[in-house]
């Protein structure tokens, strides 16, 4: 378990069976429904879907709505606090459609809605967010057209809340209600003077994007009352940053947020809600600290701070509690999903030496390193090696841009260092202090593990942001790994990657995994993709979509499952398709081609139909690397 931490970040969903295979418990608080990771790999095997896969366990997404449903209610109960909880789910984190149908699904005992961002989110929250009782919190830059969208809601008895990002904004909203007489609900966003702490502190503070100032805020609510509309007003919204990894931010907000809330009712504006926005993060490093891919506080005490934070704040001001509603995203989606890979092959800097036996004349260079690959064994001051080697292989690069050592001779001294490299790396787990130089040689001397995916389809934010990921093998758990790798992607830029991990002492830029065995697979599974990395990828490389498969358990039999559907992913004819190609046309170009060669008798008939056929089925399969025949 230790590691590679996977009972630290998988909460409870995943741990590693006996037989070293990775285990998934969708619901923690009945640990006899225990999934074999291995099981499903066989069963998409045996159903013929092509790897990489996005697995989706449903029962894992139903399980973090209950928990932050019943979380809130069980602390609204514990503070006695008089107002209710009423959160939303914002479906910009992830929008696939079986995803936001389960969370409305799972989330209709607890009234819980959604949550817009853009105008295509909101065509897709009217029609989906089919519980009346809920929320349907509309944020982002608006138009005209989204004020009618929302007002139509409203007209057909639903609770859409339009949240005023910018002042021009509520002008547009008024106007556009009087013009269809119809009564719209009001949230206004407040820029907080908090900043949250982590990669996305700029949505607060005085810079940030979205909000209006105290002075907006107030200047807001009086044009409403002077156009009769003052009951309109019903919300306040903040939202400080996603993956807040400080809980002290937390608890400035809602100190902030509810004296804002007091004042305004003070002044006459009855508001209704509180909504405190996401944030709320997840602990991909399994540090419970507050490194960037972490949190230094639990799900609990989260809600315990607005909650009990929110109540100190009304009962001194003497103001009701407010409906109190949140924005989570990330802590709804992140565990529910993960990519299965395969690794398709290893890249090492030495793999493939030549001959080292001194030849006739060879240059002084290529003798020098061959001499301190003998001495190693005896020498003990690893450091003078180290240094001699690098500077004998760098002088022997100069030497042979300059035509004095030949490739031959290159050759044989690359071979020679790196030898010299791998017996140094083994000698420096017998000393105490290692100079930092040579700290190095473990990444230096480690493989690369192709991995048949897109970082950029499958995991942006590891590229664009240095989020970490969780990645580990699925099966052989139980044996020791010995390749410390990192692993590389299929796309043709270098920086298709990841190589930072997990790892036992913390974030490394290297993984333990299992030394590859001829014809058997390996597969690799990276974890917690659930929120925002399965709907923000890109086609780099024309890699689109994921085949996909969401995995139900079976009630009655706790380690069965069952697969309820499978979204294919992107032919290569859909990728094209996007970019303007059009493929029918392609395939008769090649096919007039090879006609052509056809009939200069450069090719026989029948080879050329072989491949005609086989560029257009090529054409209709997968972006993806194909691994079996
Ligand atoms: N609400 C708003 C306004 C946001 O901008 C975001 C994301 O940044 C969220 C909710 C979701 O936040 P999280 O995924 O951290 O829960």
């Amino acid at each position: 378990e230790n590691l590679y931490r996977v009972n630290r970040w998988g909460a409870g969903y995943f741990e590693i069976g006996q037989n070293g295979n990775l285990n998934i418990t969708p619901d923690p608080s009945n640990k006899d429904i225990r999934i074999d990771f291995k099981t499903v790999i066989e069963e998409i095997k045996e159903e013929g879907i092509q790897f990489p896969v996005v697995v989706r366990f449903h029962d894992i997404l139903r399980s973090q709505v209950a928990l932050l449903n019943e979380t809130f209610r069980k602390t609204v109960k514990e503070a006695d606090y008089k107002g209710q909880y009423m959160g939303v789910y914002p479906i910009k984190v992830n929008q696939m459609r079986e995803v936001v149908e389960e969370i409305v699904d799972a989330g209709s005992p607890f009234n819980y809605g959604l949550e817009a961002g853009s105008k295509a989110e909101l065509l897709t929250v009217m029609a989906y967010n089919t519980n009346e009782e809920s929320l349907t919190v509309l944020n982002g830059y608006k138009d005209k057209e989204f004020m009618r969208l929302a007002l139509l809601g409203n007209k057909l008895g639903r609770k859409f809340i339009v949240v005023i990002e910018k002042y021009s904004e509520l002008l547009l909203l008024v106007k556009t209600s009087k013009e269809l007489g119809i009564t719209p609900m009001i949230g206004v966003r407040s820029k907080m003077t908090v900043k949250g702490r982590g990669k996305w502190e700029g949505s607060g503070g005085d810079r940030a994007k979205f909000g209006l100032t105290i002075a907006e805020i107030i200047s807001a609510a009086r044009y409403l009352k002077e156009n009769g509309m003052a009951e309109c007003l019903t919300l306040l919204h903040f939202h400080i940053g996603s993956q807040l990894t400080d809980i002290r931010a937390v608890k400035e907000a809602i100190t902030e947020g509810a004296m804002i809330y007091a004042d305004l009712y003070n002044m006459g504006f009855k508001l209704n809600y509180v909504d405190v926005g996401g944030g709320l993060g997840i602990d991909y490093d399994g540090s419970k600290s507050t490194s960037d891919s972490s949190r230094n506080y639990s799900m609990d005490e989260y809600v315990a701070d607005i909650v009990f934070g929110m109540k100190q704040v009304c009962d001194l001001e003497n103001v009701p509690h407010p409906t109190l509603v949140s924005e989570s995203g990330r802590a709804i989606t992140a565990h529910h999903s993960c990519v299965v890979t395969q690794v398709v092959g290893e890249i090492k800097a030495y793999s493939m030496g030549i001959d080292t036996a001194p030849v006739d004349d060879e240059h002084f260079l290529l003798t020098n390193m061959r001499e301190l690959s003998i001495e190693i064994d005896k020498q003990n001051n690893l450091q003078e090696i180290f240094n001699d080697a690098s500077q004998f292989k760098e002088q022997g690069l100069t030497a042979f841009k300059l035509r004095v050592v030949s490739l031959e001779e290159l050759g044989m001294i690359e071979t020679l260092y790196w030898q010299i490299m791998v017996k140094l790396q083994k000698r420096l787990k017998e000393i105490d202090f290692v100079p930092d130089e040579m700290k190095e040689l473990d990444y230096d001397l480690s493989s690369q593990y192709l991995c048949n995916f897109s970082v950029f389809q499958s995991a942006a934010d590891t590229w664009a942001i240095d989020q970490v990921l969780p990645v580990i093998p699925l099966t052989r758990m139980d044996e020791k790994p010995t390749v410390n790798c990192s692993l590389v992607d299929i796309t043709c830029d270098s920086d298709g990657k990841l190589d930072q991990f997990v790892s036992e002492h913390g974030i490394a830029d290297i993984i333990p995994m299992h030394e590859l065995i001829p014809g058997e697979d390996y597969y690799l599974g990276l974890f917690l993709t659930g929120a925002y990395q399965d709907v923000m990828g890109d086609m780099h490389n024309l890699f689109g979509r994921l085949n996909e498969v969401h995995i139900f358990s079976y009630d009655d039999d706790p380690e069965d499952f069952y697969i309820e559907e499978v979204v294919k992913g992107s032919s290569v004819e859909d990728v094209l398709s996007i970019m303007q190609y059009n493929p029918g046309a392609m395939a008769q170009s090649v096919k007039r081609m090879i006609d052509g060669h056809v009939s200069k008798g450069q090719l026989n008939p029948r080879e050329g139909v072989k491949w005609t056929d086989f560029y257009e089925n090529c054409l209709k399969g997968y972006t993806y690397l194909k691994t079996t025949d």
